[in-house]
């Protein structure tokens, strides 16, 4: 066994049972290659980070650039940086005009913690509203929000006033009164299988904030930079957030969470008290030079719309009958299997089979479509190709096992 390999069994922390384990020497667009020079097609980025694919020459060489003029010079705050400047201003012309100004944090759970304090600041309320089968982060606050039972129960307790509501009911809604400070929704609730509430949906949960008060904060982590076929993947719901929540491929590659909202909003967080919310690395020049580098490249591009185009492709692709659905939007795509299904065992053959891929947080019978958004059709479709053999073969065996054959 390779010594790294030894050094992470013993020495790295597990965070599930049975991790991936692949050894990776380097990456390079599509593509990983581990220390045996074995090549697999990445169809995750990373869990929806690299919206580029690894090491695109444009962020290797604003990465280089930026080395050269600084890295660390203050806490977030204080010092003027080009590079969050400069992608505060690009990320904004993307937001609704109320929302002018950015938080820069390191991580999405952070962004999440931030907004939640920002809205009990604001709004002097107690509660926060959230929807099951929701994921805004794994710190304690966002763990509050998070919409299973399962993972609340072991880590109580958690924040109080929380009250959990069905994702994309109508009657719920009822549940947002006077007392709620911020309602947290994600618009494809990623980690549910790429759910979308409707428009409608959306529609309603937007009034009902506007009739109580509370504030509406969109988690945008996932869906955001284009992945969902529009920049923040909650655009084609027609409602307006008061808080976008950004964080995975905003920082290209690098650490980088961001909360966007009105600056009358984000700077009560600079008085009474003073330092309401201090990050010592939130805004890394690094982070923020790579994401707008990154950011540069989707718009020059076109790779919104290119989410879009090769949606159609996964969706169009001769799927065996064990895909049952496709859900999601855009190149964040759940293939859902039949109940029961063992994705995570599906993915290890996938793995085996040169392609990663990915199960759900709460959906281990669905398997995860998200490419970098830059992928060529070819390794796309190769990909697919390997991935549809692996289910239709894997359903064989098991049917044949059942069967005794
Ligand atoms: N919100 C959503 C929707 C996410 O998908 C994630 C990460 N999976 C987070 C928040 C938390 O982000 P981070 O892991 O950077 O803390």
């Amino acid at each position: 066994m390779h010594r790294h390999v030894k050094l992470f069994q013993h020495h790295l922390a597990p965070t599930s049972p049975e991790p991936m384990m692949l050894h990776v020497a380097r990456a390079k667009g599509s593509y990983l290659v581990d220390i045996h020079n074995r090549r697999y097609i990445d169809l995750i980025s990373g869990i929806s980070v690299g919206a580029l694919g690894h090491g695109h020459p444009a962020v290797a060489n604003a990465i280089r650039r930026q080395l050269r003029r600084h890295l660390h010079v203050m806490v977030y705050g204080e010092f003027v940086q080009a590079p969050q400047v400069q992608l505060a201003e690009r990320l904004l012309a993307y937001s609704p005009p109320e929302i002018n100004c950015v938080y820069f944090v390191n991580s999405g759970s952070e962004a999440t913690e931030l907004a939640m304090k920002l809205a009990k600041r604001v709004t002097a309320r107690p509660h926060i509203a959230a929807f099951g089968q929701a994921y805004h982060g794994s710190t304690q606050g966002a763990l509050s929000l998070i919409g299973s039972p399962c993972f609340q129960e072991a880590f109580r307790p958690l924040i109080p006033g929380v009250r959990h509501l069905k994702y994309n009911d109508l009657s719920e809604l009822a549940k947002i009164d006077r007392t709620v400070a911020a309602v947290f929704v994600e618009a494809i609730q990623a980690e549910a299988g790429c759910r979308i509430g409707s428009v409608e949906f959306f529609q309603a949960l937007q009034a009902r904030c506007r009739e109580t008060g509370a504030l509406l904060v969109v988690d945008a982590c996932q869906t955001g930079m284009g992945r969902t076929g529009t920049f923040w993947g909650y655009e084609s719901s027609g409602i307006q957030p008061d808080i976008i929540l950004s964080a995975k491929a905003l920082g290209g590659g690098l650490p980088l969470g961001a909360v966007l909202a009105a600056r009358d909003l984000l700077k009560e967080l600079s008085h009474r008290p003073a330092l309401g919310h201090i990050t010592t690395f939130g805004g890394h020049p690094l982070s923020c030079t790579a994401g707008l580098a990154t950011l540069k490249v989707i718009e020059k591009e076109g790779l919104v719309q290119e989410a879009i185009r090769k949606e159609t492709i996964v969706r169009h692709f001769p799927w065996p009958p064990e895909v049952r659905e496709i859900q999601g939007r855009g190149l964040l795509l759940a293939l859902h299997l039949p109940l029961g299904t063992n994705a995570p065992h599906l993915s290890r053959l996938a793995q085996e089979a040169g392609v990663i891929t990915d199960w759900f947080l709460f959906r281990s019978d669905c398997l995860r479509i998200a490419p970098p958004l830059n992928i060529p059709d070819k390794i796309l479709m190769k990909g697919l190709k390997i991935l549809a053999q692996v289910i239709q073969k894997e359903t064989h065996n098991q049917y044949k096992m059942e069967k005794g054959i």
